[in-house]
């Protein structure tokens, strides 16, 4: 097959938009035999030969297009799917086939996986407590070793002036030495192999080759004496943490989100909850342990001696009618954007609750059905916000100045256009870049049709 950017691939290419509209099932399947091509191409409006396809009513190009794995929710440039095209152009035959393929018990169920949520390793929980293995673990000469010092992770500097930061790896070589002179936190994050970026979910088991995955947390480390990130072509994210450590490759982020959260727990968890003595850690970093033997936390299983992971919902609200979404904006966002309403879940309160409670105290919507969409781990310290798509039940909006600066209804076409020119637009609405769940919500909507149940 061809690939790259020859004069043959361009002719190709134009052969399959044009059998596509012309409803030519022999051209368009010669077209991706010549080609290593997503099904997806498009052209300079951004239409996909799905679009062209659908906008002549050519049902069998269609079924053709979607068996290659063509996405009937992909937009052209003026935010339309191809079932918008379709009912534009009054091609009910193409309307009634996109629709019974889009509907829900047909189409796949396809997981999101969110920036933070790439879980790139097996995280080997039984092999925690096995001191031994765990020590051996450490120092195979495969071990990799992620470096924080206060909590700022140690990335590239050839990565800094690029678009996105790598991790740098120390082996046990390099890091042996700084452990026995700068306190610090140790932990085991699991094994794997993040070049091949597999996820838990698919046929994968560690292998015998793969490296074990550890991480440190220096404290009060003198960035000169003890350890010079530059030794190893490296600097901390000091300034602007939260920025950087949006920039990591998907494939990093996850084990970068475990790692941070688990640490943070340990610099904060110091002492027993329970009786005020200190405690140790166990497990390589699992579980904290208080020192006094008579605390009531050695009998049974306590929440206070594992680390925490505190839930925050996330909610896409449409209207009433199913035109509009409500976004609304803290005054801390960047000028323009607005995003998703969110909040702390309290205890005792289910999921849709506490979506339906976050949104009538800081907007003054009432919510009706509540749909779950994705969830997505969020390192800061270590929440992790679940994210839904609801219908409003009332459409008056009464803002609580206090927790917004403003909330409100957007049409979807405003919506849509806030998508396709993201998160750098310098007019209008912005919307949160994509490395956030609330800009995955918001596109789920818009992709969505207003008269879909949600
Ligand atoms: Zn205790």
């Amino acid at each position: 097959k061809m690939s790259g950017n020859s004069n043959a691939q361009k002719y190709y290419i134009d052969e399959i938009f044009t059998a596509a509209a012309n409803g030519d099932v022999e051209a368009i399947t010669k077209g991706y035999n010549m080609l290593s091509i997503s099904p997806d191409v498009t052209d300079k409006m951004g239409w996909t030969p799905l679009m062209c396809a659908a906008r002549n009513g050519h049902v069998n190009v269609m079924g053709f297009l979607l068996q290659q794995g063509a996405d009937p929710k992909h937009m052209n440039k003026s935010g339309q799917t191809a079932l918008d095209v379709a009912s534009f152009w009054n091609q009910t035959g193409s309307v009634n086939f996109l629709n019974g393929f889009l509907k829900p018990n047909k189409s796949p169920v396809m997981e999101v996986v969110h920036y933070f949520g790439f879980s790139a390793l097996d995280r080997q929980s039984y092999q925690r407590s096995d001191e031994n293995e765990m020590k051996k673990a450490m120092r195979m000469e495969n071990a990799k070793y992620v470096v924080f010092a206060d909590l700022q992770l140690l990335v590239s500097n050839d990565a800094v002036t690029g678009k996105s930061q790598n991790v740098v790896y120390l082996t046990w070589g390099e890091i042996e030495k700084y452990l026995s002179i700068v306190d610090h936190d140790l932990i085991f994050l699991g094994v794997g192999n993040i070049d091949k970026g597999l996820l838990v979910r698919e046929t994968h088991h560690a292998q015998l080759n793969d490296s074990p995955y550890f991480a440190v947390n220096f404290k009060k480390v003198s960035r000169d004496d003890e350890f010079s990130p530059e030794k190893y072509n490296g600097s901390f994210t000091d300034k602007d943490n939260r920025r950087l450590m949006m920039m990591l490759q998907k494939n990093e982020s996850g084990l970068v989100a475990q790692a941070r959260s688990v640490l943070a727990w340990h610099e904060r968890y110091n002492f027993c909850p329970t009786c005020g003595n200190e405690t140790i850690m166990k497990d390589f970093g699992y579980k904290r342990l208080c020192i006094s033997e008579s605390c009531t936390t050695h009998k049974g299983a306590h929440n206070t001696s594992f680390p925490r992971t505190d839930p925050v919902v996330i909610i896409l609200v449409a209207s009433k009618d199913g035109s509009k979404c409500l976004l609304g904006r803290q005054s801390r966002f960047p000028r323009g954007m607005y995003s998703c309403i969110a909040g702390f879940m309290e205890p005792g309160e289910s999921i849709e609750d506490a979506a339906r409670r976050e949104v009538f105290e800081e907007s003054g919507v009432k919510v009706g059905q509540v749909e779950y969409h994705s969830s997505q781990p969020w390192p800061f310290p270590s929440n992790i916000m679940i994210g839904l798509i609801g219908r409003a039940v009332c459409d008056d909006i009464n803002v609580d100045k206090v927790e917004l600066e403003d909330a409100r209804w957007f049409d979807k076409p405003e919506v849509a256009k806030a998508i396709l020119e993201g998160f750098g637009r310098k007019e209008g609405l912005v919307v949160p870049p994509h490395t956030a769940i609330a800009h995955h919500l918001i596109k789920t909507w818009v992709q969505r049709n207003s008269n879909s149940n949600l």
